[in-house]
């Protein structure tokens, strides 16, 4: 323990700078080149095997193997921006925190034994990197997945919803204003979805939300449209009741078609996020450790709101992903404030605190077996 902290107090000030470079040049999911170049460049001075990119355009992953047998840990990095806000999100303090996490137990982990995995996830705010890399089974090698995300506490969880965002088009028939007995609205189709979807919502479980947009409603006043879109995400505590709006959802809108001899089609214009799947087990032991370096941190928020791409992670091994504190309740995410947040005084302490907790959570995830087999054990239980 006192090498990893030991290593922690040579490296923070270079870290801090990296933080302060990222938050300096922000950029968006799937462009971040720089970014993720930057920071493979790092597992690479410290000694990593580093492949960038390794699966998609901007992701990288560095591998560190002892010679002793243990488990394989994985560490995950974000580091994508958003339009006008840049690190709004804190990305930037994501992907430096787990990676100076993973340097951290690799000063220990040839006695200990294991392999460290670091893995450049791109793009979560737009495009699920890890929706993608899940797909390729990209996580599936390790045995536990970490990170924390910055934000107004300290907590060690949070449930998501499972998001399933869908378009309809509708297709109808073109015809003069005055002549509306020749056309047929696409228009209408799109109103009656979005009447019938509004009503639906009165017979979904409590803690789902769908909100839809009509992107294209028709051009011209004087011209019946014979095509016109609405998008939709539909939102849920999870993937199996999500589908299952979403099916309601489809028959409100082939009922549209019906209706006014209508066709659409329909189809997923971004990416379907899955739930987040809690491993209470990995939870506790992240809180005992919060609690021995004297921060108290909050149980799991069981009120699942907003999307993360973490949760196809969680779907394929037992997954954490805590919080760190970078600024106070008063600050909003997705703002320029918490992207300052993350370069200020108190987001260096979450660098500080955030790797120490990230890098003895792999410890002890390395030196108690039980607690290793405790986490799998829930995990299986739930899947
Ligand atoms: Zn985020």
């Amino acid at each position: 323990m006192d090498k990893m902290i030991k290593k922690q107090n040579e490296l923070l000030e270079e870290f801090k700078g990296y933080v302060k470079e990222i938050y300096l040049n922000p950029e968006l999911g799937n462009a971040e080149y720089k970014t993720s170049k930057l920071l493979s460049n790092v597992l690479v001075k410290y000694g990593f095997n580093t492949k960038c990119p390794n699966l998609l355009k901007t992701d990288f992953l560095g591998i560190y193997e002892s010679k002793k047998e243990g488990p394989k840990l994985a560490y995950l990095c974000e580091y994508d921006a958003l339009p006008e806000v840049g690190h709004g999100c804190g990305h930037n303090l994501i992907g430096v925190t787990s990676i100076l996490a993973a340097i951290m137990l690799k000063e220990v982990i040839d006695e200990i034994g294991g392999s460290i995995y670091v893995f450049g996830c791109p793009a979560e705010e737009n495009f699920g990197g890890k929706v993608e890399l899940a797909k390729l089974n990209a996580f599936k090698c390790c045995d536990v997945a970490m990170m924390l995300h910055p934000s107004s506490k300290y907590a060690v969880g949070s449930r998501t919803q499972a998001l399933i965002p869908v378009r309809y088009t509708f297709h109808g028939k073109s015809a003069h204003g005055c002549h509306p007995e020749d056309g047929a609205s696409a228009l209408d189709g799109v109103i009656s979805t979005y009447n019938g979807i509004s009503m639906l919502r009165q017979f979904i479980k409590p803690g789902c939300f769908i909100h839809g947009v009509i992107t294209n409603g028709g051009k011209a006043a004087n011209v019946i449209p014979d095509l016109a879109v609405i998008d939709y995400y539909f939102r849920a505590p999870d993937i199996k009741y999500a589908n299952y709006i979403k099916e309601k959802a489809d028959n409100i809108a082939k009922g549209a078609a019906l209706m006014y001899g209508l066709t659409f089609d329909e189809e997923i214009y971004e990416c379907i996020y899955e739930d987040k799947k809690i491993n209470y087990t990995l939870a506790k032991e992240l809180k005992k450790i919060f609690k021995e370096m004297n921060i108290e941190a909050e149980d799991v928020n069981e009120i699942a709101a907003g999307s993360s791409d973490v949760g196809a992670v969680s779907y394929q091994i037992p997954t954490i992903e805590g919080n760190m504190k970078i600024c106070d309740k008063n600050i909003c995410g997705h703002s320029k404030e918490f992207a300052a947040a993350t370069i200020s005084d108190m987001g260096t302490l979450a660098l500080k605190n955030g790797s120490l907790a990230l890098a003895k959570l792999g410890y002890n995830l390395i030196c108690n077996k039980e607690l290793l087999a405790e986490v799998k054990d829930e995990f299986e239980k739930n899947n």
